[in-house]
């Protein structure tokens, strides 16, 4: 399997994606308490010849819940089946998902917060006690006829977690919640990525890179394949810090990794609402998002670099984040 994946291009930027998604829990770098408790979950399985507890994993964007749910399966020696919230529109669409599964095999549901009500209600004696209700005809004709599933491990990955209902939520085994990386694993990451894609990139490369990759595997991994190609069209051989600052510009993205988007959000609030406190309904109306797209999306980044605090009263930018403005 390995040897297959290192025979693909990688000049092909899908390919790279593939290239750079560790195979093995060892490459996986941090969220060792997560590693920790999987690794007791799987073994524990794995002796009891059994397959493990559903498991859920939610965090935001781009921070290894699809690449976990590979590595488990991988682990485990079985097939992982790929699907996601909005993929399965209709029952059937989940019955023909459920039906085709092997025993012991992965099912991985990505955006599971977008499940609608009747998957989830078909969902729920499919992972409790592996039957498949089916519901025949309509009116007083209709008869429930039940299928017995194979054992499998559903894996859900979710960054709405808030979305999702507490029955679905309550049906499994281990909940993890990904977290931000540290400066220090988001370096390594790219110093992995950059040695696979056979990048020179020096120190101070690495560490502007990684100041700029919102403590985000996937992002560290889309700026450093946008600095290869600015590398490559300039003819820099070695990137440097000076070479990583050139790119960040040319993508209108500040050493904070902050976009457009989140300055014209922290902006809102300080110019709109005198740096807050602003209510988050008055905010989403200002910027036209989504409450909860704010509060699971834009907000947690925001807050974790100290620009941004909730407060009872509502959101407030901090010092920090107005001095960072005044610069554009
Ligand atoms: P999510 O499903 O949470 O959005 P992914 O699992 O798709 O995130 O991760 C995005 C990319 O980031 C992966 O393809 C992989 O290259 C990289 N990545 C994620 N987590 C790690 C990690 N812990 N170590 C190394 N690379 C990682």
């Amino acid at each position: 399997m390995k040897k297959a994946n290192l025979q693909l291009s990688k000049n092909d930027d899908l390919n790279v994606d593939l290239l750079l998604r560790p195979r093995i829990f060892e490459d996986y770098v941090g969220q060792e308490t997560i590693k920790k408790a999987l690794s007791v979950i799987l073994g524990a399985a794995k002796q009891r010849n059994e397959a493990p507890d559903h498991l859920l994993f939610y965090g935001p964007a781009g921070l290894g819940k699809t690449t976990l749910a590979h590595l488990v399966a991988f682990d485990l020696g079985a097939q992982i089946k790929e699907t996601s919230g909005p993929a399965l529109e209709k029952t059937g669409d989940l019955a023909a998902v459920l039906t085709n599964l092997e025993p012991r095999d992965v099912l991985f549901i990505d955006e599971a917060h977008r499940l609608s009500k009747p998957i989830e209600e078909v969902l729920y004696p499919a992972m409790e006690t592996r039957k498949l209700n089916i519901v025949l005809g309509k009116g007083p004709a209709a008869r429930t006829i039940s299928l017995d599933l194979p054992p499998f491990t559903l894996i859900a990955a979710t960054t709405r977690v808030n979305m999702l209902s507490n029955p679905l939520r309550s049906r499994f085994g281990a909940s993890f919640r990904l977290d931000y990386y540290s400066l220090e694993n988001i370096e390594s990451i790219i110093e992995k990525s950059a040695k696979i894609l056979d990048i020179g990139i020096e120190e101070s490369g690495i560490a502007r890179l990684a100041a700029a990759s919102r403590f985000t595997p996937r992002i560290a991994n889309r700026l450093l394949k946008r600095s290869r190609d600015f590398a490559e069209m300039n003819k820099i051989q070695m990137i440097d810090g000076q070479t990583i600052k050139k790119v960040l510009e040319l993508l209108d993205i500040d050493e904070f990794g902050l976009e457009y988007i989140d300055r014209k959000f922290l902006g809102i609030i300080e110019n709109q609402f005198k740096g807050g406190p602003v209510g988050l309904n008055t905010l989403s109306a200002a910027l036209g998002e989504e409450k909860g797209v704010i509060e699971e999306v834009y907000e947690p980044y925001l807050m974790k670099i100290g620009f941004l605090k909730r407060t009872s009263g509502g959101r407030v930018v901090t010092d920090a984040a107005k001095e960072h403005l005044a610069r554009f």
